[in-house]
């Protein structure tokens, strides 16, 4: 794409220029090239994307769902032969690396997948003789026009933990990525073009805040998801319900891994390098904490101090490189001052991130993987999601201790336990409130065919993306009771 280009919208089936007064710059976050530039849609034009899902939707719920779901198969060519060029777009725009992007395109694809098997798992239930000559069905039907609003640091697999169950279930969508990363869904919506799903049924709208909140109050948008920090999931989740829309919000996080004294060091310290620098810490399942218990806290730290000070960090389309640059400058400026802050609060920064120059990439906003040793578990930098290459080490004597610091966190999206000790694990897996677990695992990042679950403030809703959930979330209940007396068979 040349540097001057201004992204279009894709509603009613056509791509449309916005009439957007505001724009931003899309930035390569390695090279600070200019890759476009988004327009901030108004919410004129995303009710023009309402209006279209709107009228797609008695059309699209009545085509069977296994003639749905061909358009899926069709997708999943598409997305197939487009694997490689997708995933160059994911690392231009958002900067991790060419292996992570394939690795989200891959996890993208097998959501499509998984929502192909819709012909069954949007099935109802019935039972005959409820009463006598009485029968009652539950019958699924599709919940309504649904919207994504995503987060910057997945941008093609958020949209896919629900686009494809929507669309399997017979629901028009919309997608409005986040501003700082609309490339990549502008190139699935070519895509979703060329398949040639009916006029309407798939909708692209790009924008900040103001076209998020023409969504969560639009009339026709009956059910909302929401990916991004908890401050927004909170508001989102209060908006949407307060229009009376269905809503799922996925938050923030501030992931612990706990290492037992009995861990396998070389392989804990490897997962764990991985889940906390990998992607530089921009995942929500990132490890940010690392809690040793007894003996493992001195053999850790130096293990891991070892491999953040040695990991590969560059331009994440060169090879070799392990780890790419955060998402903008004001992120890297954002995250140094949280590892100042970490010290400032009696951390030792064991391995020293700031300032990081990259030869070639020098304007980039690349953040060294960096560990803050001895992070008091009161402080603010040990409850603050830091969103960056930065892992916090702390020691406990037990794991009842560690098993107390992990429950006594405000967030719930993952933790992990490394261990050789099935009981431990066990005890560990049973009792830690959080909603996905990873045991000798670091990123505990759910299957497309398991919910992508999170607990406190790090989901707020009842039915999660993926899965059984994502077919729950999109769908509404009818249940028909029946009454055929025998008798009027007679009549023949
Ligand atoms: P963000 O909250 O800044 O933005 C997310 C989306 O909300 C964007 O589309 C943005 O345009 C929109 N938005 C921002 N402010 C808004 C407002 N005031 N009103 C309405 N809409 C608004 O999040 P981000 O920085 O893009 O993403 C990073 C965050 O996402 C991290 O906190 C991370 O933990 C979280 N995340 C959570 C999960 C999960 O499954 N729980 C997964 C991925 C990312």
């Amino acid at each position: 794409m040349a540097g001057s280009d201004r992204l279009l919208n894709y509603i009613a089936g056509e791509w449309r220029p916005s009439s957007a007064t505001e724009e931003l710059d899309i930035v390569n976050p390695a090279t600070v090239e200019v890759l476009g530039r988004v327009p901030l849609s108004p919410a004129a034009e995303v009710d023009q994307a309402a209006r279209a899902a709107a009228a797609a939707l008695p059309g699209w719920r009545r085509v069977p769902a296994s003639e749905r779901t061909q358009y899926l198969f069709k997708l999943k060519g598409r997305l197939e032969e487009h694997f490689e060029d997708l995933s160059r777009t994911i690392t231009l725009e958002c900067g991790k690396t060419l292996d992570e992007a394939r690795g989200e395109m891959r996890r993208s694809i097998e959501n499509v997948e998984v929502a192909c098997g819709i012909p069954t798992l949007m099935q109802g239930y019935n039972s005959e003789d409820i009463s006598s000559g009485i029968d009652e069905f539950m019958i699924r039907q599709p919940v309504g026009v649904a919207a994504v609003i995503a987060p910057f640091n997945f941008p093609s697999m958020i949209p896919f933990w629900f686009m494809p169950y929507a669309l399997a279930c017979g629901n028009p969508y919309i997608v409005k990525p986040s501003e700082r990363v609309p490339l990549t869904m502008q190139r699935v919506f070519q895509l979703l073009d060329q398949v040639g799903f009916p006029r309407g049924v798939v909708n692209l709208v790009h924008g900040g805040r103001a076209a998020a909140d023409a969504l969560l109050d639009h009339p026709a948008v009956r059910a909302i998801s929401f990916v991004g920090s908890t401050a927004v999931a909170k508001y989102v989740y209060a908006r949407a319900a307060a229009n009376g829309k269905r809503v799922q919000c996925g938050g923030g996080a501030k992931n612990p891994i706990v290492v037992l004294p009995d861990a396998d060091l070389p392989m804990t310290t490897r997962i764990t390098a991985d889940s906390a620098f990998g992607c530089a810490g921009q995942r929500c399942l990132a490890a940010s904490l690392a809690v040793t218990v007894g003996e493992a806290k001195k053999p850790f730290a130096e293990a891991i101090a070892e491999a953040a000070a040695t990991r590969v960090v560059g331009y994440g389309l060169a090879g070799g490189v392990q780890m790419g640059p955060v998402i903008s400058h004001e992120s890297k400026r954002r995250v140094e001052q949280l590892i100042g802050q970490g010290a400032g609060e009696g951390a030792e920064v064991l391995v020293d991130g700031r300032g990081a120059r990259i030869p070639g990439y020098e304007a980039g906003s690349f953040v060294r993987p960096t560990v803050l040793r001895g992070l008091p578990p009161g402080s603010e930098v040990a409850r603050t999601e830091i969103f960056g290459p930065v892992l916090g080490l702390m020691h406990v004597d037990t794991i009842d201790e560690a098993i107390e610091l992990v429950n006594g966190a405000r967030y719930g999206n993952m933790a992990c336990v490394f261990t050789q000790n099935g009981a431990a694990a066990r005890r560990f897996r049973y009792e830690a409130e959080v909603g996905n677990v990873g045991i000798n695992v670091g990123i505990a990042a759910p299957i497309a065919f398991f919910p992508f679950s999170g607990w406190k403030e790090s989901f707020f809703g009842d039915l999660h993306g993926q899965g059984l959930d994502a077919v729950e979330f999109f769908t509404q209940k009818k249940v028909v009771v029946e009454r055929w007396p025998k008798e009027w068979s007679r009549t023949f």
